[in-house]
């Protein structure tokens, strides 16, 4: 049947009481009521599947750690569980001496002897007793007049008072009296209150503080707005007799979704104590809800008396013991209730955390209170033990305020605005693409990715190793005439590894991150202007360290239209050094723009006004063949490459410059390609000889001709000289010897570098350079030499000879 157009012939409206000059809407709670979990009662009867002893075990102590002193466990007349559950508690003494153990009764004399056998032995225990007092049970479900409905509930009093007695008497057992006229929110406020008065007085000993008979309300069915709860409550509040021997007991169900609502208005209206259950379990609707109505209290700056330090830890309990999920946006306890997805709420919680920490540093100058006053976050997380890392989450609704917020929480950077936009548009593509939320983590490292920022884990395709940054003045001969200083011209000069590859950059400008800008156009025809840059600094005293963010754009352009360019690119470095900060920013920016593009092949300039000089050449050697040139090789193998360079517009690339290494010094080429006058001597043999001096013998090899020989002298290379001064015309001297080890690939090898001299009568005296790579140190010191000897075009006897 569809919902009726006119709902009225179907549904009637409540009745209002008439209530005159009724005072709970004026009123102001100021202290938290006594609370009773009914949990293991109400709750548990609700349950598809009810708990067992051990579930209802730990849920006790879970109630116990949460702090409340009235605890309904059970309804021992109905189950064995129930009644085995009291003794449990009973006997095996888990009941903290300061909490009251209730158990729940109706009006019948067997039944109530069932449910005192469950208590005998407690320490104190509330006995609740209940019968149905509304027109709607009395007349339909046990046709008792209002009458009969009066002398059962008195009966029964009776009854109970005496079984109390005797207990006490037996066990020592203090007891309160609680009496529910069940259905009450439905029943004639009149004759809930005759019940009541009757019930009082056959209880008979109705007193002060822990003598005070309970009268529990329940609105066993919310069928009401809660003010006409509250208008009931008040009613009952200021009827009843002896009221201050009265604990007026609220038990609020929330089938109108107004439990909470009930339970405040009533509580104005003079309800001293709430019936409930965690995170509002209980029948159809539940009970109402006392995590959330403690918590109410607790915002208002009124201690509840209940402690939700560990709020997940009750939760897992609840939800494990009750197997019922907690809605994700229950108030306190839903798992989304500390976040914020939208990007106006991100923003203002952001704002707010800032502002809120600087006004707590003003009141902690001033010793006053530092009051929580957050947007959109009515507690603070914490409180609950809750982290603030749940506060924002992002999805691809959020915006950029969250996002910022976290990164600054989390990396310790504070982006500057234009760049919060830029990183929301990757957060909001991978979001888009992922079709899901993104956490902390993604946020994070989607910002380290995306930035190239914090280790080598993230490392872009330019990394800078090292870095110098000197000042020359300019030079201007305009500038010279006047008395201003002249502007300085930045030079930088740096190692960066290019594709893993390091590579010598160099270049100048106004300033550090001009001048590196312009090696970065000049070696790697990566062309970008700078359009933002600012800094901050992160941590204090020692630790300090700056942030530079840096906004590039094309710089091809021309000058208007890379301010107003949409495309740019940001990035960001933290160093020790502000330079370097800012250095490593542009780097980062700049990975960002060449994404996966080729770059091209490194090229040095070694023409005239050459911006890469000898030690460029030097480290890309080092760089390529592990070998550290001495000066001397370094300078002549320069003059090499500057010859070559000439035919080629004065630049060599990287690969033809080590090519060029190579054929020059015959080193390290693959066989066919090795210069036919190659000279080695194989099987050599260093022994002591004459005279101190040293013996070397072996089989010379020279342009595919064998024969052994021998010399002698102070060492392998004097010897090796001597040899071949045996076989030539003319004089060889050694000029210069160095070696170092190279530890590249498997084995440690020993590289060594000789420049010998050649002298012939009637020519021009010769030098060259070689170089032996080996294992063993005496043979690379043979190869270098003989390696050399092949750059010197010597004159051989044996051909003089015709031989
Ligand atoms: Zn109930």
């Amino acid at each position: 049947m569809p919902m009726l157009a006119d709902p009225s012939i179907k549904y009637k409206p409540y009745e209002p009481l008439n209530l005159q000059n009724r005072q709970w809407p004026s009123k102001v709670v100021k202290k938290a009521p006594i609370w009773l979990s009914t949990d293991l009662r109400d709750g548990n009867q609700a349950l598809a599947n009810p708990m067992t002893i051990e579930q209802k075990t730990i849920f006790f102590k879970t109630i116990i750690k949460c702090g409340f002193k009235e605890i309904e466990v059970a309804y021992p007349a109905a189950s064995d569980t129930d009644f085995n559950f009291v003794r449990q508690l009973i006997e095996q003494k888990q009941i903290p001496d300061d909490v009251w153990l209730q158990v729940l009764t109706p009006a019948r004399e067997d039944l109530i002897r069932r449910t005192l056998e469950s208590l005998a032995g407690a320490k104190q225990a509330i006995v609740h007793m209940y019968n149905a007092t509304c027109p709607c049970f009395r007349e339909v479900v046990f046709r008792n007049s209002k009458e009969e409905t009066v002398a059962l509930a008195i009966k029964h009093t009776k009854i109970l008072r005496e079984l109390t007695d005797e207990y006490s008497a037996k066990y020592g057992t203090k007891f309160k009296f609680e009496y529910s006229p069940e259905t009450f929110s439905q029943t004639e406020p009149d004759f809930a209150l005759e019940v009541c008065e009757a019930v009082k007085k056959a209880w008979g000993k109705a007193g002060l503080g822990e003598e005070r008979i309970i009268f529990n309300l329940p609105a066993t069915v919310e069928i009401a707005p809660p003010n006409h709860y509250a208008d009931q409550v008040e009613y009952f509040h200021s009827h009843i007799s002896e009221r201050e021997k009265v604990a007026i007991s609220l038990h609020p169900h929330n089938d109108r979704g107004q439990g909470i609502a009930a339970a405040e208005l009533a509580l104005l209206a003079g309800g001293d104590r709430v019936e409930g259950c965690l995170f509002g379990n209980g029948e159809r609707t539940g009970n109402v809800d006392i995590v959330n109505l403690a918590l109410n209290f607790y915002t208002q700056g009124i201690p509840p008396h209940l402690d939700f330090s560990d709020l997940q830890s009750v939760i897992d309990v609840v939800t494990k013991c009750n197997d019922l999920p907690i809605h994700p946006r229950h108030p306190y306890a839903g798992e989304l209730v500390f976040t914020a997805f939208s990007g106006s709420h991100q923003d203002a919680v952001k704002k707010g955390f800032e502002a809120q920490r600087i006004r707590h540093a003003e009141n902690i100058k001033k010793g006053e209170n530092q009051y929580w006053d957050i947007p959109y976050l009515p507690i603070d997380p914490a409180d609950l033990g809750c982290t603030y890392e749940a506060v924002i989450r992002v999805n691809a609704q959020s915006g950029k305020g969250g996002i910022a917020y976290l990164i600054q929480q989390h990396l310790g950077l504070d982006l500057p605005r234009k760049m919060q936009v830029s990183f929301y548009q990757v957060i909001q593509a991978i979001a888009d693409r992922e079709a899901r939320e993104m956490r902390v983590d993604d946020i994070t490292t989607a910002f380290r990715n995306t930035y190239k920022f914090g280790g080598s884990k993230y490392e872009g395709r330019l990394v800078l190793k090292s870095f110098k940054v000197s000042s020359e003045p300019t030079v201007d001969s305009a500038q010279g005439e006047t008395d201003e200083p002249a502007d300085e011209r930045r030079l930088f000069d740096g190692s960066v590894s290019v594709d893993g590859v390091l590579r010598v950059i160099r270049g100048d400008g106004n300033g550090p991150l001009s001048a590196l800008l312009d090696a970065l156009r000049t070696h790697l025809e990566c062309d970008f202007v700078i359009r933002e840059y600012s800094e901050h600094s992160i941590g204090e005293g020692s630790n300090v360290r700056a942030a530079s963010y840096v906004e590039l754009v094309r710089g091809d352009q021309a000058v208007k239209d890379a301010r107003t360019s949409t495309e740019s690119w940001w990035g960001v470095g933290v160093d020790s050094d502000i330079a370097g900060s800012g250095l490593r920013a542009v780097l980062s920016a700049v990975n960002n723009a060449i994404g996966d593009r080729a770059l091209p092949e490194l090229k040095l300039n070694v023409g005239f006004n050459a911006k890469s000089g000898q030690a460029d050449v030097a480290s890309a050697i080092l760089n390529s063949l592990y070998l550290e040139l001495p000066r001397g090789l370094q300078a002549s193998f320069f003059e090499v490459v500057q010859r070559a360079a000439r035919a080629t517009g004065e630049s060599i690339s990287y690969t033809d410059l080590i090519k060029l290494f190579q054929e020059t010094y015959n080193y390290d080429l693959p066989e066919a390609t090795r210069k036919a006058t190659e000279i080695s001597l194989e099987r050599f043999k260093l022994q002591d000889g004459e005279n101190g001096k040293k013996q070397l013998t072996g089989t010379l090899v020279w342009n595919g001709k064998s024969k052994e020989a021998s010399g002698s002298g102070v060492g392998p290379l004097s010897s090796l000289v001597d040899i071949l001064h045996k076989e030539i015309e003319g004089i060889l001297t050694c000029k210069h010897y160095s070696e170092h080890s190279v530890s590249e690939g498997t084995e440690v090898q020993a590289a060594s570098y000789v420049e010998l001299s050649y002298e012939l009568p009637g020519q021009a005296k010769k030098s060259s350079w070689g170089i032996g790579l080996d294992t063993d140190i005496t043979a690379s010191m043979l190869k270098a030499l003989l390696s050399s000897v092949v750059g010197l075009d010597v004159v051989r006897k044996n051909v003089v000879n015709g031989q």
